[in-house]
């Protein structure tokens, strides 16, 4: 493997702290209302440097100890929901943790699947394995290092389920006591090799699982009209791909320097094959990386967008994209469209776009455009579709994005959802819809949660949220008013 540093970097596996910090105040003060009292009241700019340090690890300390309590709370909110489960209807029982993770995700403004994760954690350490919390509420382990632990039971709860406690419990008495000498990335590490030691006909069936559940091709989007495709399998696999895609976009780099330097020689002022203006004699100023790129496109017989990636490559001709015929939809205020202003549009599940790339996809038959009162931001042109409440269901989708329930955030089977409910307010216009996803719309009610009016949560706990809905063309923020001349 290659290796920033130049020779083999090595970071130790752990270290302990052997500076005794007696003097100071806080010095095995256990965590707690006691420990705060001292830390409010120390002054941090009389601390020399060693203090500095001892004191940060006092409120690491603290901050353990506190994070202890959120998990429990954490674990208590999930309770709640299940206990609960089955009293506003059914179809609820076997949701009841999905809820509580929607909960959790609105709360605390993180998504769902990081709420799954910190309430799987949560309740592995409050409840399953208290000695976890104990060593954290005693700031013995940080919540990080918690995490990596209560993860690996998790995977032991999954492969052993009958003799889970019994490997668990062996599992903490070897790892705990010195947890909290390990960064995170080698305690992970450290758990696994302990793991594999005390059930190690498991550590066999659980590589093979891994190699069939972390072996995926994900997409997402990135700012700057830029996605990324992400692919993760077997290293030698991986690495063998790497080097195939970085020898053919040096193919493909050298030919194109190789053209330039002829087109320079024979005709001056030439375009490049590939659509872009060269300057006389100078190849294409691309980076490995955008050949890389290239490369991989024109292996799957693409061109990119705007040039052709092989001079010498006869089945996709400059500026033609040979591609399957895609449903893309894009989003431009009238302006914008009518090159009378530069506001960004937007590519719906694909982010924002500029101006210039909007306006020549927008004037291409192929797309489906919408175009937008640039104040209000509502629908005046519904592109080329016939039948107004498909294209306003349409729009919907493109406006909205996603789930409207705060902490979800799902972008796929939505439901163009009325609210307030299509029974009260039978009025159907952009206005009074919004995206719901199947759970969120279908099993509000038997889950207890309620959408009063627009945008506007109360969930089974009986707390509110108003959530802010996607703006596919944000506006900015209208200038401060101006402040009273003074009275002189
Ligand atoms: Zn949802």
């Amino acid at each position: 493997m290659s290796d920033p540093c130049g020779k083999l970097c090595v970071m130790a596996t752990a270290w302990i702290d052997r500076t005794r910090d007696e003097d100071d105040a806080w010095f095995e003060v256990p965590a707690g209302p006691k420990l705060a009292a001292i830390i409010e009241e120390t002054e941090i700019e009389r601390l020399n440097g060693s203090q500095q340090i001892s004191f940060l690890k006092a409120c690491e300390r603290m901050t353990s100890w506190a994070q202890a309590f959120s998990a429990t709370s954490m674990a208590a909110a999930l309770n709640t929901y299940q206990a609960d489960a089955g009293t506003n209807g059914p179809g609820i029982d076997s949701r009841a943790d999905d809820w509580a993770e929607t909960e959790i995700a609105a709360a605390l403004h993180v998504s769902p699947r990081t709420a799954a994760h910190r309430i799987n954690t949560a309740v592995i350490i409050t409840e399953h394995h208290r000695q976890i919390r104990t060593a954290l509420c005693q700031g013995h382990i940080t919540y990080s290092q918690a995490t990596v632990i209560a993860e690996a039971i998790a995977t032991i709860d999954r492969e052993n389920p009958h003799t889970a406690y019994d490997i668990g419990y062996d599992l903490l008495e070897a790892v705990l006591p010195t947890a909290g000498n390990y960064p995170p990335a080698r305690l992970r590490e450290r758990t696994r090799h302990l793991l594999d030691r005390i059930a190690p006909e498991a550590a066999t069936t659980r590589r093979k699982k891994t190699l069939r559940e972390r072996t995926q091709c994900n997409l997402w989007n990135d700012t700057d009209a830029l996605a990324t495709l992400a692919i993760t399998g077997m290293t030698i696999d991986i690495h063998a791909l790497h080097q195939h895609l970085t020898a053919h976009a040096e193919t493909l780099r050298d030919a194109d320097i190789t053209l330039t330097e002829e087109a320079s020689g024979q005709h001056p002022g030439n375009q490049s094959v590939d659509g872009s203006e060269q300057i006389h004699g100078q190849p294409t100023n691309r980076t490995l990386g955008q050949w890389r790129v290239a490369a991989a496109l024109h292996l799957a017989g693409i061109a990119p967008l705007g040039m052709a990636p092989s001079p010498t490559d006869s089945h996709t001709p400059s500026g033609k994209r040979d591609t399957p015929k895609l449903d893309i939809r894009i989003i431009i205020d009238l302006p914008t469209a009518l090159s009378l202003a530069n506001h960004p549009a937007h590519l719906p599940g694909y982010g924002p776009l500029d101006p210039d790339l909007a306006r020549h996809l927008a004037a291409s038959g192929t797309w489906t455009r919408w175009i937008t009162d640039p104040i209000t931001g509502h629908l005046l042109d519904d592109g080329n579709r016939r039948l107004p409440t498909a294209g306003l269901a349409r729009y919907i989708h493109a406006r909205d994005h996603r789930c409207d329930a705060p902490g979800c955030s799902r972008t796929r089977t939505l439901d163009i959802d009325h609210v307030p409910t299509y029974a009260t307010n039978p009025h159907t216009a952009a206005r009074t819809l919004s995206l719901a996803c199947i759970t969120h719309n279908r099993q509000r009610e038997n889950a207890g949660w309620t959408t009063p009016e627009s945008h506007t949560w109360t969930t089974q706990l009986g707390r509110t949220y108003t959530t802010i809905p996607y703006q596919p063309l944000p506006q900015p923020d209208p200038p401060p008013p101006e402040p009273d001349p003074p009275p002189f």
